[in-house]
Protein backbone atom coordinates (compact mmCIF):
# COMPACT_ATOMS: atom_id res chain seq x y z
CA UNK A 1 0.00 0.00 0.00
CA UNK A 2 1.07 3.47 -0.65
CA UNK A 3 0.15 6.94 0.62
CA UNK A 4 -0.51 9.58 -1.30
CA UNK A 5 0.02 13.16 0.25
CA UNK A 6 0.43 16.52 -0.13
CA UNK A 7 3.97 18.60 1.58
CA UNK A 8 3.17 22.25 2.74
CA UNK A 9 4.85 23.60 0.06
CA UNK A 10 2.52 21.99 -2.74
CA UNK A 11 3.87 18.97 -4.29
CA UNK A 12 1.99 15.70 -3.96
CA UNK A 13 4.40 13.04 -2.67
CA UNK A 14 3.92 9.17 -2.19
CA UNK A 15 5.51 6.96 0.67
CA UNK A 16 5.30 2.99 0.89
CA UNK A 17 3.12 2.09 3.60
CA UNK A 18 5.22 1.40 7.06
CA UNK A 19 7.72 4.38 6.23
CA UNK A 20 7.85 6.87 8.64
CA UNK A 21 9.35 10.11 6.69
CA UNK A 22 9.27 11.07 3.10
CA UNK A 23 11.53 14.09 2.20
CA UNK A 24 9.96 16.34 -0.38
CA UNK A 25 12.25 17.84 -3.21
CA UNK A 26 11.83 21.51 -1.27
CA UNK A 27 13.87 19.79 1.58
CA UNK A 28 11.43 19.47 4.22
CA UNK A 29 11.24 15.91 5.98
CA UNK A 30 7.78 14.97 6.67
CA UNK A 31 6.23 12.80 9.03
CA UNK A 32 3.76 10.70 7.25
CA UNK A 33 1.45 9.59 9.48
CA UNK A 34 1.14 13.50 10.06
CA UNK A 35 -0.31 14.10 7.16
CA UNK A 36 -3.74 14.08 5.06
CA UNK A 37 -3.77 10.83 3.57
CA UNK A 38 -5.55 11.79 -0.21
CA UNK A 39 -5.36 8.41 -1.43
CA UNK A 40 -3.98 4.92 -0.59
CA UNK A 41 -3.22 2.75 -3.58
CA UNK A 42 -1.95 -0.89 -4.47
CA UNK A 43 1.52 -0.42 -6.77
CA UNK A 44 4.33 2.02 -6.84
CA UNK A 45 3.19 2.64 -10.38
CA UNK A 46 -0.60 3.17 -8.93
CA UNK A 47 1.04 6.10 -6.95
CA UNK A 48 3.48 7.40 -9.60
CA UNK A 49 0.64 7.92 -11.63
CA UNK A 50 -1.95 9.49 -8.71
CA UNK A 51 1.08 11.86 -7.88
CA UNK A 52 1.15 13.19 -11.82
CA UNK A 53 -2.44 13.39 -12.28
CA UNK A 54 -2.88 15.48 -8.31
CA UNK A 55 -0.02 17.53 -9.87
CA UNK A 56 -1.60 18.24 -13.48
CA UNK A 57 -4.78 18.92 -11.84
CA UNK A 58 -3.15 21.59 -9.04
CA UNK A 59 -0.33 23.61 -11.73
CA UNK A 60 -2.34 22.60 -14.65
CA UNK A 61 -0.60 22.35 -18.15
CA UNK A 62 0.84 25.46 -17.87
CA UNK A 63 2.58 25.55 -14.63
CA UNK A 64 0.97 28.40 -13.19
CA UNK A 65 -1.14 28.25 -10.37
CA UNK A 66 -4.80 30.52 -10.22
CA UNK A 67 -5.20 32.39 -6.70
CA UNK A 68 -8.97 30.67 -6.45
CA UNK A 69 -7.01 27.63 -6.43
CA UNK A 70 -5.14 28.45 -3.09
ZN1 LIG B 1 7.82 20.33 -0.08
Amino acid sequence: MYYIFRCDCGRVLYAKEGVATRKCVCGKTLKVKGRRIFKKVETREEASYAVQKMQDEIYGNTGFIKASDL
